[in-house]
């Protein structure tokens, strides 16, 4: 313990994320792997029963990856040409592409600064007899304002689609993101809480629509009477047995890893120089799962250099998401300037920093990380 500082020094690099991959969970991948059963199974059923128990819904259907969570949900609501979709200008790109896959036109609402997610008191401006849907995003883990958006869009008409890719675990006043929504969608990618590799799940409360998901994800096949009848024209979206293996290896663990990274967070929140560094805000009521650490960086502190001189130490930062408007396809498709009509999200999108923070990282190596950062800001 007293050659902890050289100790550091000599850590590998410390990137911006790495999953946790123990034995037990390889050795679980490996017995579905000799079973010889790999497809959709017995593991993926398991999953599915794990979340649903967990964040309280009825169904739950695992499909390929996070996007296919999304995609899927909005073919099988009905969402499609001349729609519109409302989405947060701020967040990983996927939200907006799945919009445009069903041909459907997404709709930018800026965001909160302070919570990195959807800015409720903007979002009834935008409503048009065309808005069939809104797909807030529990941005980094954080839930949304979702009591609100919830009223709004039943004061609407529209379905809900919870983007909560990032908030497995999330709770707003206790109650789990994914289950506020018609659907809510979550993501299993090596950078979220737990993975499967590629993979994501989807919640709901409502059979019909669980039913559609499970036919459209396997190819549109229904079976009646022990017979396949082709009742869609589907996808196949399906979740392999093995990676579904992986993730209910490390779904046990999910309370721990949830509880470590809050500890990890509180590091940063009291070691990062707040001259420099715009911490995040946790409203009252809501409970973060710390998938990302996104600071916003006061306007004179440059984010490249920082970045690359945080690299020069050993670690590993980058921009958190994107502003979604002010990306080539939906520039050259929409025009207008995000930078103007979406201040926030443009701010968050050029100022933002995402820092590490991840389970294999020990609270030593965070202080350093933090140390670090206020050096070179
Ligand atoms: C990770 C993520 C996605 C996409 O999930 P994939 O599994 O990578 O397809 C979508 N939305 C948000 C907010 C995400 O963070």
């Amino acid at each position: 313990m007293e050659h902890k500082q050289d100790l550091i020094v000599e850590t590998p690099f410390l990137g911006l994320a790495s999953p946790d991959i123990r034995d037990e969970d390889i050795a679980a991948v490996a017995e579905v792997l000799k079973s010889g059963m790999l497809v959709q199974g017995k593991e993926v059923a398991k999953f599915e029963a794990a979340v649903s128990d967990f964040i309280g819904v009825k169904h739950a259907i695992c499909v390929a990856n996070g996007t296919a969570t999304m995609h899927l949900s909005l073919v099988a609501m009905g969402i499609g040409p001349e729609d519109e979709v409302i989405v947060p200008a701020f967040s990983y790109i996927a939200t907006a592409n799945v919009v445009e896959l069903v041909g459907a036109t997404p709709v930018f609402v800026d965001i909160d600064l302070k919570t990195f997610n959807i800015d409720v008191n903007s979002i009834e401006a935008v409503i048009t007899s065309k808005t069939k849907a809104i797909i807030p995003v529990h941005e980094f883990g954080l839930a949304a304002d979702i009591f609100r958006i919830k009223e709004i869009a039943q004061k609407h008409n529209l379905l809900l689609l919870e983007d909560a890719a990032c908030a497995l675990g999330a709770t707003d006043k206790g109650q789990f993101t994914g289950s506020f929504g018609l659907a809510g969608s979550f993501s299993l990618h090596p950078r979220k809480a737990v993975t499967s590799g590629e993979g994501g799940i989807i919640t709901t409360n409502n059979d019909d629509l669980a039913n559609k998901l499970r036919v459209l994800r396997n190819h549109g096949i229904e079976m009646r009477a022990g017979e396949m009848d082709f009742v869609a024209a589907g996808f196949n979206y399906r979740l392999t047995d093995f990676q579904a293996a992986l993730v209910n290896s490390q779904f046990k663990r999910l309370p721990d890893t949830l509880y470590y990274k809050k500890n990890l967070a509180s590091i940063y929140f009291n070691e990062l120089n707040t001259d420099r560094i715009i911490l995040p805000t946790v409203p009252e009521g809501k409970e973060h799962t710390w998938q990302t650490f996104h600071v916003i960086l006061q306007d004179d502190v440059d984010r490249a250099t920082l970045i690359a001189n945080l690299r020069t130490v050993g670690i590993g930062t980058n921009y958190g998401a994107q502003c979604i408007s002010a990306q080539t396809f939906y520039v050259n498709k929409y025009g207008g300037n995000a930078e103007i009509n979406y201040p926030n999200a443009y701010r968050a999108y050029t100022k933002g920093l995402a820092i590490p923070i991840y389970e294999k990282l020990t609270k030593e190596q965070i202080a350093f990380i933090a140390n670090k950062i206020n050096k070179f800001v």
